[in-house]
């Protein structure tokens, strides 16, 4: 999936793809995965089908530490309707420990604390809206 960081549309995470329905499940229960390439190794998060480096569709799911520091941030003061009792909100761009960059919003910490290379953790969330998402908290 192609995202790219200010026109993060944080209704839709993930591609509704069949193959990455386990992701869904998997995050009800509290736990982050990605799928990584049986064939070359690479890692994907959000997970993917599909490998974009071999082309490979020979996948396994593993989960996310989520341990990394965040790259960018914004604050989005003026939300979607859907999200105007929620904002002001940040979506921020974390590079990981395990490889992938992942955009997510970012949570448990005021905007103003916000700094870029900060660590951060990925976790899920039970949010205002009953969908439980993967999110950004300050870690340490
Ligand atoms: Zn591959």
């Amino acid at each position: 999936m192609a995202v790219t960081q200010f026109s993060f549309d944080v209704r839709v995470i993930v591609p509704p793809h069949t193959k990455l329905k386990k992701f869904f499940e998997e995050l009800e229960k509290g736990k982050i995965m990605g799928t990584k390439c049986k064939k070359c190794g690479k890692l994907y998060f959000p997970p993917q089908a599909d490998c974009n480096k071999c082309l490979s569709s020979d996948m396994d799911w593993v989960e996310i530490k989520g341990t990394g520091k965040l790259i960018t941030y914004t604050v989005t003061h003026v939300a979607p309707k859907a999200y105007t009792n929620i904002a002001p909100y940040v979506i921020g761009v974390a590079q990981l420990d395990e490889g992938p960059k992942v955009t997510a919003w970012v949570r448990d910490i005021k905007p103003e604390e916000i700094k870029v290379n900060m660590k951060v953790k990925l976790v899920t969330e039970k949010c205002e809206d009953g969908i439980t998402r993967y999110i950004l908290k300050p870690e340490g």
